[in-house]
């Protein structure tokens, strides 16, 4: 026998019983998105290699260990998207809708990392994010925010979940934070792991991102960038904290944070969950300022956030394992001759025309009526039609509730229609 191919290890398939759960996730963002006046951006996953480098940072996980990167027929050196805000900004830029405008957008895909494959930690995971350009206040700060609160509460997640902010400051204040930061460190030597070492030099900030259990103590205890801030970025903070506080959300400042990405200016939040295990960030977000000019825009305030689709899934399974029904069907429609599979095929498609948003399954490879209603059982539909002999020879079609104990109806197929119309509860 031939072997059998197995998927990339960390990139996995997501299968019918699991797609249900990320339409209607999805479906929920797509409308929260639009609702707050987000557009819909899409680009592609093949970048080349330098847009990465050149925003995400030389120094920093993604750039040094886990991008996917190959030289393409032309010798050309391309990298599967590790992230989106670097590509958003490429296409932004690109097509000329930065210029004296604000823009709003929002994106959802597959994005790929050389990660560790673990729960919540894939090499090909998804993210639904939302990027604004050409606001700097607060104001929109405390409206980014609130729309990705938004999200959880309408997914029913909000007590699941907490918001920690931080600010980063302008780069002349974290470059000043920067000397504070690496005299501590290094006067603590001892009590840094090997990445830390590594960072000390070309990146200290990042020390204070890491996720070794041994550093906590030691991070903890270091100078905080809070108090280093210039007046005009606390002056920022203050705001922002005074909006969130006002609209009712709860949020903790967290010092520490810092976020993986070099890019990051000012405002930085993080959606954290002690559900997933370490793998308890399920969405973070913040400002990037200086992104559009580095990558050769003119400078162009900025901010956004992703959601970790994976995590979030997690999540709601973890917190609601029921909550979403798992069925799209509607009516399951049977047959039992050749002559009433083709009266099926009519009214299926005649059903389908006067009851928007119906869902039927046409039956097809035959067998016992008996049989049929075991799969229309196991399929989930509301409703079984059954067409038999006497059906077709009548014109009338039967209807059975598969769910609730009624009689069975037998109906022409325009009060069939009106029935349906009724009773179907809508779907995804
Ligand atoms: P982490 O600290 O968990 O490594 P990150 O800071 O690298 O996350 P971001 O680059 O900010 O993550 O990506 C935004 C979100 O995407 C994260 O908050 C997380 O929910 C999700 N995410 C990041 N990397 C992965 C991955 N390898 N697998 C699954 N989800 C991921
Ligand atoms: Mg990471």
């Amino acid at each position: 026998m031939t072997e059998i191919i197995q998927a990339v290890r960390g990139m996995n398939d997501i299968l019918p019983s699991e797609t249900y759960e990320w339409q209607y996730v999805e479906h929920i963002m797509r409308q929260l998105y639009q609702s707050h006046g987000y557009q819909e951006i899409r680009f592609p996953i093949v970048e080349k290699t330098e847009l990465f480098k050149r925003s995400i940072g030389e120094v920093t996980d993604i750039v040094e260990k886990e991008m996917y990167t190959f030289l393409d027929r032309n010798e050309e050196s391309l990298s599967l998207r590790p992230e989106g805000t670097a590509c958003c900004v490429r296409a932004t830029l690109e097509h000329g809708l930065l210029h004296n405008q604000i823009q709003r957008l929002w994106y959802a895909g597959p994005y790929f990392r050389h990660e560790r494959p673990q729960k919540g930690r894939y090499r090909q995971f998804h993210q639904c994010a939302a990027e604004v350009f050409g606001l700097a206040g607060p104001d929109i700060d405390a409206e980014v925010i609130l729309l990705s609160a938004a999200i959880f509460e309408k997914l029913g997640l909000s007590n699941n979940v907490t918001l920690q902010i931080n600010s980063l400051g302008t780069f002349a204040a974290r470059q000043q934070y920067r000397e504070h930061l690496v005299a501590y460190f290094t006067n603590h030597k001892a009590d840094l792991d090997e990445d830390s070492l590594r960072r000390l030099d070309k990146n200290p900030l990042r020390i204070l991102d890491s996720k070794n259990p041994a550093m906590r103590q030691v991070i903890e205890n270091a100078p905080k960038l809070l108090d280093h801030l210039d007046e005009e970025s606390l002056a920022h903070f203050a705001t922002l904290q005074s909006y969130l506080k006002q609209a009712g959300l709860r949020f903790e400042v967290n010092p520490c944070l810092v976020r993986g990405l070099d890019y990051y200016s000012r405002t930085v939040f993080e959606w954290v969950t002690d559900k997933l295990g370490a793998q308890g960030t399920v969405c973070s977000g913040g400002r990037y300022d200086g992104l559009v000019e580095q990558l050769g825009g003119k400078p162009t305030p900025a901010l956004g956030f992703a959601f970790g689709m994976e995590r979030l899934i997690l999540l709601l399974q973890q917190v609601q394992p029921t909550s979403i029904a798992n069925s799209q069907l509607h009516v399951y429609l049977m047959t039992d001759s050749d002559t009433s599979f083709a009266i099926g095929l009519k009214l299926a498609n005649y059903l389908r025309s006067q009851v928007s948003g119906l869902n039927i399954l046409l039956h097809c490879g035959g067998g016992s009526l008996k049989n049929q209603f075991k799969k229309a059982d196991k399929s989930g539909a509301e409703y079984a039609i059954i067409i038999g002999e006497e059906e077709a020879k009548t014109g009338l079609v039967s209807l059975k509730n598969l769910r609730k104990e009624m009689p069975q109806q037998t109906l022409d197929e325009d009060k069939l229609a009106e029935y349906l119309k009724l009773h179907v509860s809508k779907k995804g």
